[in-house]
């Protein structure tokens, strides 16, 4: 099996204080961290950790921040081979401001993540050619996603799709029918339809919505609350795991990963959105994105318990 990540590579620059400052302000925090992120990279590591072949392609500026995302990576094992240095743009990143309460405010500069363009899959495309799945988010231009997209499709592969960060703009039916797989959580589900769902009955309106603009499958996260998914033969709902969830970032990215891992290794799309669940699920037990992605051990643990 081998899955290819086409997405954003970010240093996430996170600190934390008692509260947000107000605009003009300059107030004192406790602490700060700084690590891998971005949604591309956070999904990658999510595949490698579950022991998926996995090859990420992606754009970092030449800078510190770059250096810093490229040890990070090769740490987590991730192979960086078709990540690209851009001389005239700045490695992406983004700021994010913690209180007390774990309320957050985020500024990102996507930098060369936003420079990517139709060259990287040029020059990336055998990679395309051999993946089972492609994955991709919105947090690089959507035209180049889509070239890269057809590549997998012609050799028979099959792309997901993660309409997030929340398209303002929503989607054009377009862009709905050259991918495989949506995967919106229930912002972007509103976001795309008109309906933000809450329960499973709406959640599968949205998802017949979605199916009739182009896409052949639709899955719905509701974060604690579970996940519907709808193809045209299929339909159902995944309960969600009991765990103790102490931070939600990143559970959607691992759950894509794991959503990745499991259609790549043949499974139906009922079981292979089960054990993404449980990748999702699990993430939420521990700090962070990419150190909270499962390992598979984890995962069929949890699926067998
Ligand atoms: P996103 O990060 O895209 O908003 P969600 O918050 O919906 O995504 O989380 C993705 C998936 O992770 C959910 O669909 C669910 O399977 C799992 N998950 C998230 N939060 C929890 C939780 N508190 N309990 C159990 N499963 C969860």
């Amino acid at each position: 099996m081998s899955i290819a990540v086409f997405g954003s590579i970010n240093i996430d620059l996170t600190t934390y204080a008692k509260r947000l400052p107000a605009p003009g302000e300059t107030l004192h925090g406790d602490t700060y961290g700084l690590g891998l992120g971005g949604k591309g990279c956070n999904q990658a590591v999510a595949c490698v950790k579950l022991g998926a072949q996995t090859a990420m392609i992606g754009r970092i500026g030449p800078d510190m921040f770059g250096e810093t995302a490229l040890k990070a990576l090769n740490e987590l094992n991730v192979p960086t081979d078709h990540i690209y240095s851009d001389p005239d743009n700045k490695t992406g990143i983004a700021v994010i401001g913690v209180d007390e309460k774990a309320e957050n405010c985020i500024t990102v500069i996507g930098g060369a993540n936003m420079a990517i363009d139709e060259s990287d899959v040029v020059r990336s495309q055998a990679v395309f050619k051999a993946s089972d799945i492609l994955l991709l988010q919105l947090e690089i231009p959507m035209q180049a996603g889509l070239k890269a997209a057809a590549l997998v499709r012609e050799a028979g592969g099959r792309v997901i799709f993660d309409p997030a960060p929340a398209p303002a703009e929503g989607l054009a039916d377009a862009v709905l029918s050259q991918i495989d797989i949506i995967t919106p959580n229930e912002t972007e589900t509103g976001l795309l339809t008109g309906l933000r769902p809450s329960n499973r009955a709406e959640a599968a309106e949205a998802a017949t919505r979605l199916r009739a603009r182009g896409v052949p499958v639709a899955i719905i996260k509701l974060g604690a609350h579970g996940v519907y998914f709808q193809s045209a033969t299929e339909e159902g709902f995944v309960e969600p795991f009991k765990v103790e969830a102490i931070d939600t970032v990143a559970a959607g990215d691992c759950f894509n990963g794991g959503l990745a891992y499991a259609l790549a290794d043949g499974q139906s799309l009922s079981d292979a959105v089960r054990f993404a669940a449980a990748c999702g699920a699990l993430s939420t037990t521990k700090r962070g994105a990419s150190s909270a992605a499962p390992t598979l051990a984890e995962v069929t643990a949890m699926l067998n318990a």
